[in-house]
């Protein structure tokens, strides 16, 4: 594996009886990269994606986080380890404010035990946190209201908060922008390009718009199996590519 990668994928496969939903698929994340999984309907980004978070059990082959082999971590353990995904269906709790969403993921990173302060200045340290995660995805002017009041567009965005507040190194996001307006779906893609160059991001995604928008690296999907990772410009001119999504 190369220094870089941040993660890695290596023969794997998910069968479902007969059908091979993710065939002997290999490519790497590099570490820092925004890198995006496309593909026709059907192609296995779904299943790919549930196997790397963890939520899936794999028939075959490995996975990677950094030089650790996470195959047989379930989704929480690949997640404590900094493999975090955002879920398509909301994980937030509705009755709480944005800020308050935020400090519950920033409590399980610190743990609660870690830090035997008082009260008042935890507090206070949880809530500098929560809004320093809200104001990177420019989020900080709703910070007081309940998710449940936030637009459809804004859930996804605090959705991506409570995901960043837990520190990970790679970020997983499932579709953000399935259900999104175009207009939240360009605001979607300024968030992604501000994310932490840090954090390493793979996203399965649906709008081509975003994915050029934002991918460094995109590998393309077809009926199961891997056809080709590559920079945004060489998928674009590829002809497996245009035959893939024309069907042909
Ligand atoms: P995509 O997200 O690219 O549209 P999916 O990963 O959802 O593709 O599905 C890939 C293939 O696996 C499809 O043929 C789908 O019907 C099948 N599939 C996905 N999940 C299951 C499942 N739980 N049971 C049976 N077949 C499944
Ligand atoms: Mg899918």
């Amino acid at each position: 594996m190369s220094d870089q990668a941040a993660l890695r994928v290596e023969g794997l496969s998910r069968h479902f009886g007969s059908l091979k939903a993710v065939e002997d698929v290999s490519f790497e994340v590099r570490q820092g990269s925004r890198h995006a999984v496309i593909g026709p309907n059907g192609a296995g980004k779904s299943t790919l994606f549930a196997l790397v978070a963890g939520a899936l059990r794999a028939t075959s082959g490995r996975v990677w986080l950094r030089g650790d082999d996470v195959t047989s971590l379930s989704e929480h353990a690949r997640a404590r380890r900094g493999l975090v995904r955002t879920f398509q269906h909301s994980s937030l709790f509705l009755t709480a404010t944005a800020r308050e969403n935020v400090m519950l993921a920033v409590q399980r990173r610190h743990g609660v035990q870690a830090q035997p302060w008082r009260a008042v200045a935890r507090r206070r340290v949880l809530v500098a946190e929560a809004d320093a995660v809200l104001e990177q995805l420019f989020l900080h002017h709703r910070a007081g209201q309940t998710a449940g009041a936030l637009s459809h567009g804004e859930r996804r965005q605090l959705e991506v908060a409570v995901a960043l507040a837990t520190s990970p190194s790679v970020l997983l996001l499932d579709e953000p922008a399935a259900g999104m307006s175009h207009a939240d779906t360009q605001a979607f893609q300024e968030i992604v390009l501000g994310l932490p160059s840090d954090v390493t991001v793979l996203l399965v995604e649906h709008d081509l718009d975003l994915v050029f928008g934002v991918a460094d690296q995109v590998t393309v999907m077809q009926l199961g199996q891997h056809l080709l990772t590559g920079p945004p410009e060489e998928v674009r001119a590829s002809d497996a590519v245009q035959k893939a999504y024309l069907g042909a």
